[in-house]
């Protein structure tokens, strides 16, 4: 396994980081996050950029790239702006990933298109009040009749609903756990679907919303995958998803680490940079390692996707680990900037908010460590 990049991926990751640098600097991630807003001018210029489409197939509109790519995408996108990297990062997975894998040849050559040109935004609802970490025991029903689907339940945590244009739901159609759900792709303005917004210690730009499904019409040439499939459509879309929000923690922590380095070599106590105590340096260190495992593991997760021999396995590694270092990486940064980090005036407080969320979203770490040892035949 080759850790280098091409030449082209490298020009690609600075032409991203480039954005940041000239147009999106720590200004406006700070006023999107103070203000709540989702951060649109951003995504239109990554639109404009080329990398919503980025792995969209060719004949799509899009530009057909790997798992590797799309890494480097999200890992800039996490250390230039998290929630950003967010928004990107369903549009991928849950857009240009799951339809090019699941969808029907009416919905890729509708919808891929317009995915990869930034005009539609997507999210997801598969956690509900009664079923989160059990989530294959979701009770939101789609009963067809004729040829709709007529959807009535609660799903709970759906995060970037307010700027999708469709949410796809897990819904349940049979009895049977795994073999009875359907994916649905539902329009955010469909008649009876309303969301209402729960307030959150962090992901403030997007933020994360209740909905509430009354006797919602869906066609049924909306279904993702097969009726009953909608398991297999997500246990694949999680796995993806596992490398796009790993990709993009890896690049917050390291934003997170560079601030603390920043921070201890300009704060003197005692007469001297605090960086010259081995006990705030050692921190640094340990923080500097996290960092670098994190970024390995995603990469080595990408290569294993592009070459089809990702396991499950390999994904909770990966999910747990990067999640966990983020949290860590912004807690001891935190840590090292003293009072002035418990304040709002430095964006260590965010990652530290933001990371919270890691261990937690997508599969607690306590469930990717049930997902590891089952494999260790514990
Ligand atoms: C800000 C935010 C955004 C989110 N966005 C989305 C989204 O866009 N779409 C979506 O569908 N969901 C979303 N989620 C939901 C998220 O995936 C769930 O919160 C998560 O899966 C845990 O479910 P729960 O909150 O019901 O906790 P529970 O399942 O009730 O778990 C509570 C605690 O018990 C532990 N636990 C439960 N079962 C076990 C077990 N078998 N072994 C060991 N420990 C266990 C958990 O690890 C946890 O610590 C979001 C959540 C948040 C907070």
């Amino acid at each position: 396994m080759d850790l280098e990049f091409t030449d082209e991926q490298e020009q690609f990751r600075a032409s991203v980081r480039g954005l940041f640098e000239r147009r999106f600097g720590p200004d406006y991630v700070r006023t999107c996050d103070a203000r709540r807003e989702p951060p649109r001018e951003a995504f239109q210029a990554l639109a404009e950029l080329g990398c919503l489409g980025l792995n969209v197939p060719v004949e799509h509109g899009g530009a057909g790239a790997t798992a590797v790519d799309v890494a480097i995408l999200l890992e800039e996108l996490g250390r230039g702006f998290l929630d950003l990297a967010f928004w990107v990062f369903r549009n991928v997975s849950h857009g240009g990933h799951a339809l090019t894998t699941h969808g029907s040849a009416a919905q890729k050559a509708e919808l891929l298109p317009r995915f990869a040109a930034g005009e539609l935004s997507i999210c997801f609802a598969l956690t509900e009040p009664e079923s989160g970490s059990d989530a294959a025991a979701l009770q939101t029903r789609a009963i067809l009749d004729g040829d709709r689907y007529q959807v009535n339940g609660q799903k709970v945590f759906c995060s970037g609903f307010r700027v999708s244009d469709y949410v796809l739901v897990a819904t349940r159609t049979g009895e049977d756990k795994h073999g009875g759900i359907t994916a649905l792709l539902v329009p955010t303005d469909a008649p009876g679907l309303t969301a209402s917004p729960i307030e959150t210690i962090g992901h403030w730009p997007l933020g994360t919303t209740l909905l509430a499904f009354e006797d919602v019409e869906v066609p049924a040439d909306q279904v993702l995958g097969v009726a009953g499939g909608g398991w297999r459509v997500i246990t694949d879309m999680l796995q993806y998803e596992r490398l796009c929000l790993s990709a993009a923690r890896a690049g917050a922590a390291q934003a997170a680490l560079a601030d603390a380095v920043d921070y201890v070599q300009q704060r003197h106590q005692f007469g001297r940079p605090i960086a010259s105590f081995q006990a705030v340096s050692h921190k640094l260190a340990d923080m500097q390692v996290m960092a670098e495992v994190a970024r390995m593991l995603v990469y080595r997760f990408a290569h294993r996707l592009d070459h089809g021999r990702a396991t499950a396995r390999d994904a909770a590694i990966l999910k747990l680990y990067v999640s966990e270092a983020y949290k860590s990486i912004a807690d001891m940064g935190l840590q090292v900037f003293g009072g002035y980090g418990y304040t709002m005036d430095f964006d260590i407080q965010r990652h530290f908010r933001e990371s919270r969320l890691g261990v937690i979203g997508a599969g607690t770490s306590e469930i990717q460590r049930n997902i590891i040892a089952k494999t260790m035949g514990l």
